[in-house]
């Protein structure tokens, strides 16, 4: 049985803006009051674990026990079949530079490594988002969602973050990086890990 959300106030485990306005859009429908981790200057968890569902358990209990609320966290990435699923977990890393994040460097060295390793194509890869709700008492419930698609090459599109410019879901011949971000955020893999979360914790 899932355990529901019945709480007034859910903190969502990250730092990162965007992420926090996404997730409180999506839940503006429910009573809920959403707070980012900035905002109670809590620190940001070591991502020690080798899934997303390791990695989002990390930050959700970590902001749960921190606070004594119901704590939401979101792991995502981009899983690379002939790179035996690489980068996954890794996704952000390849990005990392000394300056900051360098996504054309991390979408550049996927396509090299998928050249150097031979594999034909279609390239077939999927976005993955776990979604964990965690509360104080160690209780958590996790919901996985995942869009499967292909690597293109070259990069095609400036909408959108990431690697969405080498991504092209399945039964579309945009890239994620071409399409509206609306239509992109109805079909994404953090859309379908939400629909889970909403119908299994929030909805009446
Ligand atoms: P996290 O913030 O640790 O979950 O890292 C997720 C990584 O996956 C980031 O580097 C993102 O750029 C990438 N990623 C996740 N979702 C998307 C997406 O929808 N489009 C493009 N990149 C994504």
């Amino acid at each position: 049985m899932i355990r529901r959300f019945d709480g007034d106030t859910l903190l969502v485990a990250t730092h990162n803006s965007g992420k926090l306005g996404e997730i409180a859009d999506l839940l503006s429908d429910f009573d809920v009051t959403v707070i980012g981790a900035k905002a109670m200057d809590l620190p940001e968890p070591v991502e020690s674990g080798t899934t997303f569902v390791e990695n989002a358990r990390i930050k959700a209990h970590a902001a749960a026990q921190a606070t004594g609320l119901p704590a939401l966290s979101d792991d995502s990435g981009i899983e690379i079949d002939a790179l035996d699923k690489a980068p996954g977990v890794y996704t952000a890393d390849w990005a990392e530079t000394p300056q900051g994040r360098d996504f054309v460097m991390a979408m550049t060295t996927a396509h090299d490594r998928l050249v150097e390793s031979g594999a034909p194509e279609p390239w077939t890869a999927r976005f993955c988002c776990t979604l964990v709700l965690a509360w104080p008492d160690g209780h958590d419930e996790v919901f996985p969602g995942r869009m499967e698609g292909r690597i293109v090459w070259p990069m095609r599109g400036d909408q959108g973050h990431g690697y969405d410019p080498i991504f092209q879901p399945q039964g579309y011949d945009v890239t994620f990086g071409e399409m509206d971000r609306w239509k992109k955020n109805r079909i994404s893999h953090r859309a379908d890990a939400f629909a889970k979360l909403v119908a299994g914790c929030f909805a009446r």
